[in-house]
């Protein structure tokens, strides 16, 4: 039951094979990003099942700063950024995960009041270890996750089984 909106928006997510590396097929959403109507109803599918249930949204750097951003004003609510570890100038907790070929750490600022309910949003969904790190990091400065919100899911890399409870707007 997706809107026409929908539909088109789907079809406006580009796939890049080998993209950033020989055997990724890279999901690109800028062509979803620069369609007005696109991006509204992807911003409005993304918080749809959340309404009322957060206090505040937090994105994961990069691309998941846009469709938060979004998803705030959408919402009514603030915006909070978990970033890759060195940008933010005053982190309050620090969280490291696995890539496929390393590890990376995330940041985040303790500037919400206690208990705040967040929705975390990020842009693709992989094998999970990104979305599981801002789980903990949110929970590490209690804070409590309200839901997990993701424009693209990669089926098949167990990502939705490492993140837990997960709305994805579309899958492949
Ligand atoms: P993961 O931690 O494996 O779930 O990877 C998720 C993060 O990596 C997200 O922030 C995505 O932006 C990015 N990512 C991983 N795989 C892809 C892909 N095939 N296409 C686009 N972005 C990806």
């Amino acid at each position: 039951t997706s809107s026409p909106a929908l539909v088109r928006a789907e079809s406006l997510i580009r796939s890049i094979p080998d993209h950033p590396e020989p055997g990724i097929l890279f999901r690109d959403i800028t062509p979803l990003l620069a369609d007005r109507e696109a991006l509204q109803a992807t911003t409005e599918a993304l918080v749809a099942p959340f309404r009322g249930s957060f206090d505040v949204v937090a994105g994961i750097e990069a691309r998941g700063f846009i469709l938060a951003g979004a998803a705030a004003i959408e919402a009514g609510t603030g915006f909070v950024p978990i970033r890759k570890a060195g940008k933010l100038p005053l982190p309050a907790a620090s969280v490291d995960y696995a890539l496929e070929y390393g590890t990376a750490t995330i940041e985040m600022h303790d500037d919400l009041p206690a208990g705040s309910r967040i929705l975390l949003i990020d842009d693709v969904l992989a094998t999970g270890g990104t979305l599981a790190a801002g789980r903990r990091i949110v929970e590490q400065l209690g804070y409590h996750v309200a839901g997990i919100s993701v424009l693209f899911e990669i089926d098949g890399l167990g990502g939705r089984d490492v993140v837990g409870d997960v709305h994805t707007v579309f899958r492949s």
